[in-house]
């Protein structure tokens, strides 16, 4: 049964605010709703650690994070762990004056068979809906898939004024949920790439 794993972890500055399985529990809630069939097909299995933490020194910017997390440690034990899982997700909380609240190593990469390693890094202003929206773009979730009505009114894989799926006219009630575009991305991206 096609299914893929998501470890959740913070940095070595963990505070009660940046709690990594608090925003597992985030996720796998969004995934179980709208990504998960009836028949628990295309499921998440989460995990998060307290006393395994990532190391960052002082990263001028995401990109530089997200180089340094490739070669940190503890990330890679847990990306060569068996069972395997397909992606990490570091949680920080140091605010280093460049929020945007997150970024993937590349789009499209969770799983054992990418190029790259799945790492996504949240930065510190980063919610726990955006955590939502970078664990999608690992699983080649883009964002012409969300859906997006207004500043406050989007689907998860939105990003403000991009062009958008179903011409913005449908599905509403998929608010703060992934739109059924980055639910067929998604599950399409898990059945052939994974
Ligand atoms: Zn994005």
């Amino acid at each position: 049964m096609a299914q893929t794993t998501v470890g959740f972890i913070t940095t070595e500055h963990a505070s009660s605010n940046r709690d990594p399985s608090a925003h597992a529990d985030y996720v796998l809630d969004k995934w179980a709703t709208d990504i998960q069939d009836g028949s628990r097909n295309y499921s998440l299995g989460v995990n998060s650690w307290d006393d395994r933490t990532a190391e960052l020194n002082n990263p001028d910017g995401t990109d530089d994070a997200l180089e340094q997390l490739k070669n940190d440690s503890t990330v890679q034990n847990i990306i060569n762990e068996t069972p395997v899982w397909d992606a990490v997700v570091v949680i920080d909380d140091r605010d280093y004056q460049f929020a945007v609240g997150g970024e993937v190593t590349e789009i499209g990469c969770a799983g054992p068979w990418n190029g790259e390693d799945a790492i996504a890094y949240m930065t510190a202003d980063g919610e726990k809906i955006h955590t939502a929206h970078e664990v999608g773009h690992l699983h080649n979730a883009r964002h012409g898939d969300a859906e997006n009505w207004g500043w406050w009114e989007f689907t998860i894989m939105a990003q403000t004024n991009v062009q958008t799926c179903n011409n913005n006219d449908l599905q509403l009630t998929r608010k703060g949920r992934f739109s059924g575009c980055a639910t067929n991305k998604i599950r399409d991206y898990i059945d052939n790439q994974m």
